[in-house]
């Protein structure tokens, strides 16, 4: 079924209403979901570059240890052999030269070879791969020399950073013990390295500002360092977390803390180099890791917040059209039902009678064209009743015209309550006449009908000193017909019916006539 023209711009309102928050919630949704899928997906790059970070610090630790490994195992090859021949072959007393030559040749082979020496039992310099003269030097204070004394050790021993007495350079030592067939202490071989050498490697990687590297005995004496610090060398640090608590734990790892001295978060990778007393370590600041990371957030951050802002005033301003528009209609709405009713009252006032308030003549006239074609089409009879006032045209001059407008009305009020059906009309036909239309009613019912009607107005009693009776009365005309059953129109029953009204005149007034084909009578 169509929708009535009210209903449905009735209905479009709220709709326009639940239009407008799901809009609302649509749009709140989307700027909600773009900052959380923003802040989810920078959470997640941040995450990925830490990992690489770590990957990094470990790679770099992996690295630098076994470069360190790669450094002393060379120089440790050679003392080895030294070891051999000079144990096989004995001390050098009276002619050192070959032997120094070999030393020298050693240290020209490998580049982080900064010396070799060997030395007597009593600390004293024996040969010396950099100098000549050996007279008068020793050795019997450094540590590397009071510790393969006094211990029967053999292995390799790394001892802490010196500063060269010949060349005044830092160094890091590598030694081994010489015995005597007895196993008794002969001296020791040691081979220093250019600290500068372990340097030089660790400037080739990009570990930031605040980025750091160092090798350290396991006993955590500081050997070498990025950056270089001369004050840092030789320095203990054991208690630092990496020897205090990760070290006993595990010979590798990574782990990220901030730094007590500096407040500098790092992200550290260890590890112990293999075969020797060593530990490396590379730290890289989680902050210049993620500086890159950093740069691309807030970037991205500002266009999702702007797209987002933009977003939320569009929506806003769509909002506000939905809301202009549903008040617009509502008040277009309201306007078109005063509108209406306006109209109705219009067209009720158009066919209504301004003294009597009946039915006016236009809707006298459109009523009769109606109800006579549908007594053709359902062969019923239409009864007219006509009424005309006796002598008004004396009560308008005795009475006054006022008074004769509510004679009238009164006259109306009672031909009014006269009709009984609903299809039943009452209509003021021209100044003092008027006229009931009664379909479905023969001429015997319509006689009835004007009779109560004469009857009712003039027991209403109203004075009328130029009328013969003394009161107001009516004349009436009454006219029935089945118009199915003649070639009739419509003109032809109120000319019947006035034709019996001009009788009810003509017969002394105040009186019913009748013309029809049934019946043809004055009551
Ligand atoms: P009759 O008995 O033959 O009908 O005599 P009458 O005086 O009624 O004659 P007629 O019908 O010719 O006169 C009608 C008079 O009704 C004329 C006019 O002054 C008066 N009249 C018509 N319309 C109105 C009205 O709206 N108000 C008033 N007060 N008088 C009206
Ligand atoms: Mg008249
Ligand atoms: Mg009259």
């Amino acid at each position: 079924m169509a929708p009535s023209p009210d209903a449905s711009p009735a209905q479009s309102v709220p709709q326009r209403r639940s239009v407008a928050l799901l809009a609302a919630t649509f749009i709140v949704l989307v700027c909600l979901s773009m900052l959380v899928m923003q802040l989810w997906q920078a959470m997640r790059t941040r995450d990925i570059q830490l990992a690489e970070a770590e990957a990094s610090a470990t790679n770099l630790a992996h690295a630098v240890a076994q470069h360190a490994y790669d450094t002393l195992k060379q120089a440790d090859t050679i003392l080895v052999g030294l070891v051999e021949r000079l144990e096989k072959d004995g001390l050098p007393t009276d002619d050192p030269t070959r032997l120094r030559q070999l030393l020298i040749s050693h240290v020209n082979e490998l580049p982080q070879m900064h010396a070799l020496f060997v030395i007597g039992p009593d600390g004293g310099w024996l040969l010396n791969s950099r100098s000549n003269s050996t007279a008068g030097q020793d050795s019997a204070d450094r540590e590397y020399y009071l510790y393969h004394r006094d211990h029967r050790d053999r292995g390799a021993h790394i001892g802490p950073p010196i500063l060269g007495r010949v060349s005044g350079a830092w160094v890091v030592t590598v030694s081994r013990r010489l015995d005597r067939p007895d196993g008794s202490f002969a001296g020791v071989v040691m081979a220093s390295i250019d600290m500068h050498y372990f340097s030089r490697y660790y400037q080739r990687f990009a570990i930031g500002r605040s980025g750091a590297i160092f090798v350290a005995l396991d006993n955590g004496v500081m050997l070498v360092r990025r950056p270089f610090e001369e004050k840092s060398l030789g320095r203990d640090i054991s208690r630092l977390p990496l020897f205090r608590d990760y070290l006993p734990r595990a010979p590798a790892g990574t782990s990220t803390f901030t730094s007590g001295q500096d407040g500098v978060t790092r992200i550290n990778s260890y590890r112990r180099v293999q075969q020797y007393p060593l530990v490396v370590s590379a730290a890289l600041s989680q902050s210049e890791m993620l500086s890159g990371w950093r740069a691309d957030a807030w970037l991205h951050a500002v266009a999702v917040a702007t797209l987002t802002l933009g977003l939320a005033l569009l929506g806003m301003r769509l909002l506000k059209q939905i809301r202009l528009r549903a008040e617009a209609e509502g008040e277009l709405l309201t306007a078109r039902h005063a509108l209406e009713s306006l109209n109705r009252t219009l067209a009720a006032l158009a066919m209504q009678d301004g003294l009597t308030g009946l039915a006016n003549r236009r809707h006298f006239d459109a009523a009769l064209q109606e109800e006579f074609s549908r007594a053709v089409r359902n062969a019923s009879p239409l009864a007219l009743i006509m009424i005309d006032v006796d002598c008004f045209k004396q009560y308008n001059d005795i009475y006054g015209h006022a008074a004769g407008d509510a004679c009238l009305r009164a006259i109306g009020k009672v031909v009014a309550q006269g009709k009984h059906r609903p299809g039943d009309l009452t209509a003021r036909y021209g100044g003092e006449e008027l006229a009931v239309l009664l379909p479905g009613t023969d001429v015997a019912g319509a006689v009835a009908v004007g009779e109560n009607i004469r009857l009712a107005i003039e027991l209403l009693e109203l004075t009328h000193a130029g009328c013969p009776g003394g009161r107001v009365t009516v004349s009436v005309g009454v006219e029935a017909f089945v118009p199915a059953t003649r070639d009739r129109r419509p003109l032809d029953l109120v000319e019947a019916a006035d034709k019996a009204l001009y009788q009810a005149k003509a017969g002394g007034r105040n009186r019913v006539c009748a013309r029809s084909e049934v019946l043809e009578q004055c009551a």
